[in-house]
């Protein structure tokens, strides 16, 4: 009978997506002995809007220099310098992107691309073991050490991370985590070749209907001509109202007057690809004995906005910073973890809590066909949507200043 090999490390960490590989970085120099496991083989697909914020490219600079002239040297890419936001009555606002007062730039890059920069770079450090189309199927804890089965053999560790995604092993073995509709998103992509007419700084376009609301439908400018095209939905809404988010897609590209002469001579360069969106406007708990969730697994994506690469990568490096500790200490009790909850919630909630706030805000068709027609004629409304992109703190103090909404209105 074959012998099925055991393989014992420190720390374990399944799933090298944004989550995974900011967390492997971060733990390179650190000594312990790592492994990191991913069922696909990098490059890989990942369903997602490609948008990578202005935050992502930050956090990147905080792992490493390096993996900064590896993401600039990336062809595939193109800067993109603000946002158009297009009201369901179909009037807009453009919005360009500020980071300290200055004009910035996010970028759009498929995550095939990018996502494997990252991979490449963790690949370089001799600490960390990886293993590529390994699927972990099962993982178990006691007090002793952490079990993980696959269909690459068998794994012990001391620590393991789930850094597997919005279809979390690890979370839903661990941390006992279910879908909440309420807090939870269905998102759908397909990259389209030939849709025309975007603005010549490549805004990235998030178009409000009345019938997805607090959803939206987005197109994203891609190099070579391409397009990046999706819909996001909240899921209880997608029930209630019993949608077909792909129908509704296509019909809106096809038959929307604003939509459909820029998709005349688009064709799709794939079939529509579908994935969850964990959001993050429900606490949840996050670690436990001997495990700590990140990025997808943890549910740390933007409930408004959708975008979740940038937290992705802060919570992988709050957890490598929270490992260290553990190791330090030798202490890997679900009460010691519990310091790794307030961190990542200590940063992210105030930011979760206002984006929920917007996303309830917005299911009012005329106040959001109000807000962006003002924003077209009021100098203080643009200001206020340039700064709030820039800064939670100031969408929190305006947002929460019953003035803001008098002047909003009236003014
Ligand atoms: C349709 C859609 C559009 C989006 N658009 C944007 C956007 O434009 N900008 C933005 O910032 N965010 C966007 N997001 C969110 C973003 O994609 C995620 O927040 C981000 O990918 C989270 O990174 P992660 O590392 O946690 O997980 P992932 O990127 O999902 O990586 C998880 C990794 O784990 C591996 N894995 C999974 N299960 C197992 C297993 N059992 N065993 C081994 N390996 C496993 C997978 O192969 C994968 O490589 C979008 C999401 C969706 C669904």
């Amino acid at each position: 009978m074959k012998q099925t090999v055991l393989r014992k490390y420190d720390v374990i960490i399944v799933g090298g997506g944004p989550a995974g590989a900011a967390c492997a970085i971060k733990l390179a120099e650190s000594g312990l002995k790592v492994a990191l496991l991913d069922k696909a083989t990098f490059p890989r697909d990942k369903t997602c809007g490609d948008a990578l914020s202005v935050d992502v490219i930050n956090q990147l600079a905080m792992l490493s220099d390096e993996l900064v002239k590896s993401f600039t040297a990336l062809a595939n890419k193109i800067p993109s310098y603000g946002v158009k936001i297009f009201s369901p009555n179909h009037q807009f606002v453009d919005i360009p992107f500020i980071y300290k007062n200055e004009k910035s730039c996010g970028y759009i890059s498929p995550r095939f691309n990018f996502d494997n920069v990252l991979f490449q770079h963790l690949k370089e450090h001799t600490g960390i073991e990886t293993f590529e189309g390994c699927l972990v199927d099962k993982v178990d804890t006691d007090e002793n050490k952490v079990t993980l089965k696959s269909n690459a053999g068998d794994f012990e560790a001391q620590m393991i991370i789930g850094a597997d995604g919005a279809h979390s092993t690890v979370a839903k073995s661990l941390g006992n985590i279910t879908v909440d509709k309420e807090h939870y998103s269905a998102g759908l992509r397909v990259y389209y070749g030939g849709v025309v007419s975007f603005h010549k700084e490549n805004f990235i376009e998030l178009h409000f209907f009345k019938d997805i609301l607090p959803g939206y439908l987005w197109i994203f400018p891609l190099t070579d001509n391409k397009a990046n095209v999706g819909i996001g939905m909240l899921s209880s809404t997608v029930s209630k109202n019993k949608v077909n988010l792909k129908e509704t897609l296509q019909k809106l590209i096809t038959t929307h007057p604003n939509l459909r002469e820029r998709f005349k001579h688009a064709k799709p360069l794939e079939t529509i690809k579908g994935y969850g969106l964990p959001l993050g406007s429900k606490k949840r708990n996050i670690s436990g004995e001997r495990f700590l969730l990140t990025g997808d697994a943890a549910a740390l994506i933007d409930p408004f906005s959708g975008e979740g690469i940038a937290n992705a990568i802060r919570s992988g490096r709050v957890a490598a910073e929270h490992i260290i500790k553990c190791f330090q200490q030798q202490n890997f009790s679900a009460r010691f973890n519990k310091a790794y909850d307030n961190e990542i919630y200590r940063r992210m909630w105030g930011e979760f809590k206002i984006s929920r706030l917007l996303q309830q805000l917005i299911c009012y068709p005329w106040a959001f066909n109000l807000a962006v027609k003002k924003a077209h004629q009021s100098k203080y409304l643009q200001q206020f949507l340039i700064e709030a992109l820039a800064s939670v703190e100031k969408k929190k103090k305006i947002l929460t200043k019953p003035g803001f909404y008098y002047r909003m209105l009236f003014k």
